[in-house]
């Protein structure tokens, strides 16, 4: 509801924020940007900028703040970085020339999804925007990220979907259509994700049919045609960068919601949210910044298709095998900038003379690498070579328009070379000239006046002045000399001819920055009709390096390259975990196999704790992801099926931020993997059923394990520390035993991280504890206590204890069925008759 204005002003301003009631409205006044009633109250407390008020003598003054227009993007991105949209209002005529009321209009609406990465350190990371269209018949989404001009569209079929990808995107905003329950919109607001609606857009606009010129589905089109609409309509310019919308099938990549790749960390370490202790700590070896965005992409997104992943080694091998052309590649790609954003910025108009000068720069290295690629030898480098078209022309435009070393600023000139335009150099003679002459005037002054000091000089408010100093005033010529200025030591004083020539440099210098800008645009515009060239450049040169990077950790870390089977066998030699090998340093880390044959789908793994288990898992999980991705992984050989999904039960680091129970939450993720996994699948459990009393958590832990096994067929990794359920060999014929070694040395336990065959050792637990010194009466009752439960069954174990000795003790030796071993044995018989898959998890808890 408008207020009531009490100046013309205001009244415009409430007219303009009438139409965009939930941004900032910034409004432009002068060398500010005013922020009036709530924005100015919440706008000061966020960016801590003085209230003060407008109109303080009415009886109702309007609450304001304000922001120098110099420094208007950080406080811009301060609130779009905290989920707010900023609208920008500007004066669309110069106030001087106005007549009454400046006109003003929004320029440009900036939203969480649509905030352009400026700063080198926000080059990692993509900014999507993504576009849901809710229909019946499930959902269409759309995403983009701006800065690039990159649109990716799928469809799904249900919320959950949609909400993981959105989290896998670290999407920032969402422009929803359709139904949505309130405990979808409370799951993103939970995430920080700003919902907004879509927007609307009168005319058909060319962009708009370009992005959705390759979609079939009506899902993906009408989700690609809201992005582009809520982008146009919110940038308020024509967006010539975006590029056609690539379909792609969820099901076309290895899929992992967003917790397995949280708990995998495969882009950031889970504990402490940053790179480092990530897969992608250890694979980013890319010299550019397009690279490491790729790489990024493709960790989350790894291959289904053998012939795509085979295409990638390929070139890694290639790489790897011609090592002078790979380094010489690095030496170019090092003199690359950013393709993609330059793109953006060229299509949004933002894009200043350096950048151009770097556009030029970037396309100059291009011949380098085509020429370490053709010179290799090497068929694939070659071939690879073939495809990239260097752009040679448009970097030689820029250079021969754009000066070597130009300003930031385009609008100020000092652009344009010498020799691009007669008009612009006939100005510059012209101020040339006149500087010439002022500097031969001083002379002629000096010699006419007898004024040795005397100077002649220029400030903004007076134009070109004479200067004397005090001393010297006595010798002015009365008669020519025209005082203007009085300083303490010197006067200034101005002449006719002074001002003659002022008015014919002023007058040159003004029309020649016009007409470097004039030029700088055409330039620009120019190079806009090839963005879709550029952008195809930037991401080919963004895969090479990925795949360079992947060679370069290969060598250095002796990686091998993984074989692809068409059957469900699995075959690693000496495996490491990529991460924890690289920080435990060469050499540190004892490889493991992992050998599961068509016949084996389940390895339950028993050991101590910190022993090894969970690393064994994740190690799987890792080599499988890189594998799929493209990469060489760490093993001295690998031989892999394909994997369709991965699921994982471990750690509990995210628990704290849905605010489920952790039980509810380990329960929830292991349905997921009951229900969803096929025989393609990977899945880790780690420790299932901890979070429950010992008997419930080693029920439900024994009855998930043997729907795996007869119902979904996933190849699992199981840790445990029951150690009654390695029992269950003697049923499930395609369930082995393995456990993590561990020794005693000196007196010491030594945990040996080497994967064995078979349950963990028996008396393990009471050893530990005479290795530790415990009391010998303690050893002593613990022994026979074991002896006793062992002949008695478990029935009689209190929970303390059971824990304790779990965590060391493995279960009786089975060699004949004993009472304990049969009725356990009617105790899985029944769990394993309840239906999981019909259940929830809080019925299969109860
Ligand atoms: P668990 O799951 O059995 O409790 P973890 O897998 O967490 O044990 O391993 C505990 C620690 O042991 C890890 O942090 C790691 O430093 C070390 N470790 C595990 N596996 C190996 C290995 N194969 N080689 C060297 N160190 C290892």
């Amino acid at each position: 509801m408008p207020k009531k204005a009490t100046t013309p002003m205001m009244e415009q301003y409430y007219k303009i924020k009438e139409q965009y009631p939930d941004a900032f409205l910034f409004y432009r006044v002068g060398d500010f940007y005013e922020l009036y009633e709530d924005d100015a109250v919440k706008g000061s407390q966020i960016l801590e900028l003085t209230l003060t008020h407008r109109s303080n003598k009415s009886a109702n003054p309007i609450p304001m703040a304000g922001v120098p227009h110099m420094a208007v993007d950080s406080y811009v991105n301060t609130l779009v970085e905290k989920g707010y949209k900023v609208a920008i209002c500007e004066q669309l005529e110069d106030p001087k020339k106005a007549q009454g009321m400046v006109k003003r209009g929004i320029i440009q609406l900036v939203t969480p999804g649509t905030r352009m990465a400026s700063g080198p350190e926000d080059g990692a990371e993509a900014n999507y925007l993504t576009s849901v269209i809710a229909k019946k018949s499930g959902y269409g989404l759309a995403y983009s990220d701006l800065s690039t001009g990159e649109i990716f569209a799928t469809h799904v079929k249900r919320f959950a979907e949609v909400f993981n990808e959105l989290l896998s995107l670290r999407t920032r905003e969402v422009v929803f259509d359709g139904q949505m329950k309130q405990d979808e919109r409370e799951s993103l607001q939970k995430s920080n994700i700003t919902i907004s609606v879509p927007a609307e857009l009168a005319g058909e606009h060319a962009e708009i049919s370009y992005a959705e010129q390759n979609l079939t589905d009506s899902l993906e089109r009408a989700a690609t045609r809201q992005l582009v609409v809520y982008l146009l309509a919110t940038q308020k310019r024509s967006l010539a960068h975006l590029q056609a919308a690539e379909s792609f099938e969820v099901g076309q990549y290895l899929q992992m919601s967003n917790t397995v790749q949280r708990n995998l960390e495969l882009t950031r370490s889970a504990t402490t949210g940053k790179k480092q202790g990530s897969l992608f700590w250890v694979l980013d070896k890319t010299s550019t910044a397009m690279g490491g965005r790729l790489l990024k992409q493709w960790l989350s997104r790894p291959l289904l298709s053998q012939e795509k992943i085979k295409r990638r080694q390929d070139l890694v091998q290639a790489l790897l095998d011609e090592y002078f052309s790979r380094e010489n590649i690095v030496d170019a790609l090092k003199g690359v900038y950013d393709l993609e954003r330059l793109s953006g910025r060229i299509a949004f108009g933002s894009v200043n003379p350096r950048e151009l000068l770097q556009l030029s720069r970037t396309l100059n290295a291009v011949p380098a690498i085509l020429q370490a690629l053709s010179e290799s030898g090497n068929e694939v480098l070659a071939s690879y070579g073939q495809a990239i078209d260097p752009l040679g022309e448009i970097a030689e435009t820029i250079q021969n328009t754009i000066v070597d070393d130009p300003p930031v600023s385009s609008t100020d000139g000092g652009i344009i070379k010498a020799g691009v335009s007669e008009e612009l150099d006939k100005y510059r003679e012209v101020m040339n000239g006149g500087k010439q002459w002022l500097a031969q005037e001083e002379l002629a002054e000096r010699q006419r006046t007898g004024i040795d000091n005397l100077k002649i000089g220029y400030n903004r408010v007076f134009g070109y002045f004479i200067q004397v100093s005090k001393g010297n005033v006595s010798k002015v010529p009365q008669d020519r000399y025209t005082r203007k200025q009085t300083l303490t030591n010197a006067e200034r004083y101005i002449t006719p001819e002074l001002k003659e020539h002022e008015s014919l440099i002023l007058e040159a210098e003004s029309r020649s920055t016009d007409l470097e800008h004039e030029l700088f645009v055409q330039l620009r515009d120019a190079i806009k009709q090839h963005i879709p060239q550029l952008q195809t450049l930037g991401r080919q040169l963004a895969a090479l390096d990925v795949c360079v990077a992947f060679a370069k950790v290969a060598e250095e870390k002796n990686y091998c390259r993984p074989v692809f089977v068409d059957r469900q066998d699995l075959e690693v030699k000496n495996g490491r975990h990529p991460v924890v090998e690289n920080v435990l340093g060469a050499g540190n880390y004892i490889p493991n196999d992992l050998e599961m044959d068509e016949d084996t789908s389940i390895y339950l793994i028993t050991g101590p704790n910190m022993s090894g288990k969970s690393t064994y898992m994740r190690q799987a999980a890792l080599i499988a992801i890189m594998a799929q991705v493209g990469s060489f992984v760490p093993a001295d050989s690998a031989q892999l099926p394909i994997f369709d999904q991965i699921f994982t039960r471990i750690g509990a680091a995210d628990d704290l931020y849905s605010g489920k129970s952790t039980f509810m939450v380990e329960m929830s993720e292991a349905n997921e993997a009951l229900q969803r996994a096929t025989p393609r699948s990977l899945i880790l459990f780690d420790e299932i059923g901890r979070g429950t009393a010992t008997y419930d958590g080693m029920a439900l832990a024994g009855a998930i394990i043997k729907y795996l096994h007869d119902k979904v067929g996933a190849k699992t990794l199981f840790a445990t520390h029951y150690h009654e359920l390695t029992d269950l060999d003697q049923t499930l014929p395609h369930l082995k035993n393995i456990h993590v070694g561990a020794t005693e040395e000196n007196g010491k336990l030594i945990f040996l991280h080497k994967i064995l065959p078979g349950p963990a050792d028996q008396s393990y637990g009471i050893h530990v504890a005479k290795l530790a010194g415990l009391p010998k009466k303690v050893l002593r009752d613990a022994s026979t206590m074991l002896k006793r439960l062992e002949a008695q069954g478990a029935g009689e174990i209190n929970e303390p204890v059971a824990e304790q000795l779990s965590l060391f003790a493995p279960a009786p030796e089975v060699s004949e069925p004993d009472p304990l071993t049969e009725s356990r044995q009617d105790l899985l018989d029944e769990i394993s008759q309840v239906d999981l898959n019909e259940q929830t998890p809080l019925e299969v808890m109860q």
